[in-house]
């Protein structure tokens, strides 16, 4: 036996073998198909991050049916090229891009979709931190993506792990859909973190502009967020307090506050312990500053005085 076949050979695998999927992946989306009923009503459907293209031949077959309905639109994309499969339009591109939702959105000639699932995941490092982290990032890319093609009412399902911050993706989520679950299929081994979040009735805050904006992702901080209006320029409320007629912080006034009492000085509570300012006090006291006409005193000599 192989190094790797002991994985392998599981019996998803083999079965996909037998039914002729690309991957043992497309038992996942097909059995949450089985229990959301996914593909009713679907005509449009976009598959994130496809390659090699199990979810899309579950797409292709599902819609398409036997008669090959030919109003069936299935986009698929992948940062790398997969084997062509029927009636699905491949577009090999980066989801976190602009110019890619803008090719999908091209192809649906002003359509939305009803669907979008995205089995994205990243080349895992093995530091769960930070594949937890870049596969958040996807999943929000994704939703990203999703905002500028997804029709209302639709449905967004993507492959989640569920790390330790996973509440805050589902916080997220529930913003653009009324429902959210979070799904684990037989078929995604137990040993794995991955999940699957089934986003049910995409119904986005009302004026809600979509756009790819996400300088995590692309460094680029050039967005004016002072300009988005609406929904997607979240203002907090602003609150001034204490009594209007107290101090102004940004007024001096005489030390002297009650004029009919002597200003007596009164100490800081609790003095700095090794105030920056101590060795050039003790400098000073002890002469020990540079002089123009003597040579200065050396630190270290000023030093070893204070340790006296
Ligand atoms: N669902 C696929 C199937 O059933 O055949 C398997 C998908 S595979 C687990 C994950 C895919 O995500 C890889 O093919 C990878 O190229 C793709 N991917 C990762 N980051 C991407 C990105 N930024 N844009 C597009 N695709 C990406």
């Amino acid at each position: 036996m192989g190094r790797s076949s002991k994985d392998k050979r599981d019996i998803y695998y083999r079965q996909a073998k037998e039914e002729g999927w690309r991957a043992r992946s497309a038992f996942k989306l097909l059995q949450l198909d089985e229990e959301y009923h996914l593909f009713e009503g679907v005509t449009r459907a976009v598959d994130l991050c496809a390659a090699p293209g199990s979810w899309s031949q579950v797409l292709s077959r599902k819609l398409r049916g036997k008669e090959k309905k030919e109003d069936v639109k299935i986009v698929a994309v992948d940062l790398q090229a997969m084997a062509p499969l029927p009636g699905v339009t491949q577009i090999q591109g980066d989801i976190t891009k602009l110019s890619t939702a803008e090719e999908i959105i091209k192809h649906f000639k002003g359509q939305s979709a009803d669907l979008v699932v995205c089995d994205g995941a990243p080349d895992v490092t093995g530091l769960h931190d930070v594949d937890e982290y870049i596969q958040a990032q996807l999943l929000l890319a994704a939703l990203n993506i999703t905002t500028h093609v997804l029709k209302t009412g639709g449905t967004f399902v993507a492959k989640i792990f569920r790390g330790k911050d996973v509440t805050l993706l589902y916080s997220q989520l529930r913003i653009f859909f009324s429902k959210v679950t979070c799904s684990k299929p037989r078929s995604s081994r137990n040993s794995s973190i991955e999940a699957f979040v089934v986003c049910q009735n995409y119904s986005p805050p009302e004026g809600y502009v979509p756009n790819m904006s996400n300088p995590l992702l692309d460094h680029s901080y050039d967005v004016d967020f002072n300009q988005l209006e609406g929904p997607n320029r979240i203002i907090v409320p602003f609150l001034a307090c204490g009594d209007l007629s107290g101090f102004d912080s940004d007024k001096t006034y005489p030390l002297q506050l009650d004029s009919s009492k002597e200003y007596t000085y009164t100490p800081p509570t609790q003095p700095p312990i090794h105030p920056p300012y101590e060795q050039a006090c003790f400098m000073r006291k002890n002469n020990l500053l540079a002089k123009e006409d003597a040579p200065a005193a050396s630190l270290d000599h000023a030093l070893s005085a204070m340790q006296l």
